[in-house]
């Protein structure tokens, strides 16, 4: 496996690091480059940052993004995957009038809170080229196709309706909700979790002590517990534990599973959208 970040570098700092034909500009500001772990320049990224931190109140990146490459052997000995929706669209359905019972949710993190309504969505701002995607409080949507993929895999209950709007009679004829099970696979170390990679919050400002909330972001592949009621009958899954933040609009969320034979499926039936990266079990 080879693991590449993609940074987003103020253009007059990236010349501390990058020679002037490295990367891709974005706009005159900002520069995205590729860096892999395996380059003695990432742990380098990690120090300026943490200096220009203690001196300025300057970043030296901003955006970052985790991309794992995976050669043949580790896709075919792979015995889970852990699922990444590529698209996170806005409104969030809260904006729109679905309901969430924050009674449910931790009083301290504000992780879990229940969804009570259907979702409501406008059909207008979901994305139209994919077959999956989320809405920026985690709310997982999917093509009729995906949906009905997902049907034919057993998980019939938990595809629900979308409602445009509150007054609406009748539900979206061509996108659904996916709520994925999640009393299956509970995350556990060596898993890594953390504020960006190379500040592994270790205050624990985003863990909760309720134990459900981890953590802002993954930095690392996934391992997993079964847990008692695991069963081998699931394709599609999601932990028990949350990663992310609860603000505004944003809800954390539960990271997604897939088994090898569900992603097989996803695969030739070219359901697009998403991409998969290996997970194991502990
Ligand atoms: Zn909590």
């Amino acid at each position: 496996m080879n693991e590449i970040y993609e940074f987003r570098i103020p253009e007059d700092l990236a010349p501390q690091l990058f020679n002037d034909l490295e990367g891709v500009r974005l706009g005159t500001s900002i520069r995205k480059v590729l860096v892999s772990t395996d380059d003695p320049r990432f742990e380098r990224i990690g120090m300026i940052q943490h200096s220009m931190h203690e001196t300025s109140n300057r970043s030296f990146f901003y955006g970052w993004k985790i991309n794992r490459e995976y050669d043949k052997q580790d896709l075919s000995s792979a015995q889970l995957f852990q699922l990444k929706i590529n698209k996170v669209f806005e409104p969030a359905g809260e904006e729109c009038g679905t309901e969430y019972n924050e009674g449910t949710a931790c009083p301290f993190c504000g992780t879990g809170a229940d969804q009570v309504s259907p979702l409501f969505l406008p059909e207008k701002r979901i994305p139209k080229r994919v077959d999956v995607s989320e809405t920026i409080a985690g709310e997982i949507v999917v093509s009729r196709r995906l949906a009905s993929i997902l049907r034919s895999i057993g998980l019939a209950d938990n595809i629900k309706p979308i409602f445009p709007c509150l007054s609406a009679n009748s539900h979206l004829q061509d996108w659904y909700q996916f709520i994925p099970p999640n009393n299956y696979l509970s995350i556990c170390i060596p898993t890594v979790i953390g504020i960006d990679p190379f500040n592994l919050d270790p205050l624990g400002h985003y863990r909760c002590k309720c134990n459900n909330l981890l953590g802002l972001n993954l930095l690392s592949e996934v391992w997993v517990k079964r847990s008692p009621t695991y069963t081998d009958e699931i394709g599609l899954m999601s932990s028990v534990q949350f990663t992310g933040v609860r603000r505004g609009l944003l809800r954390p969320e539960r990271v997604l599973f897939l088994w090898p034979n569900t992603r097989n499926k996803l695969i030739s039936e070219n359901v697009k959208g998403f991409t998969s990266d290996v997970a194991h079990y502990a």
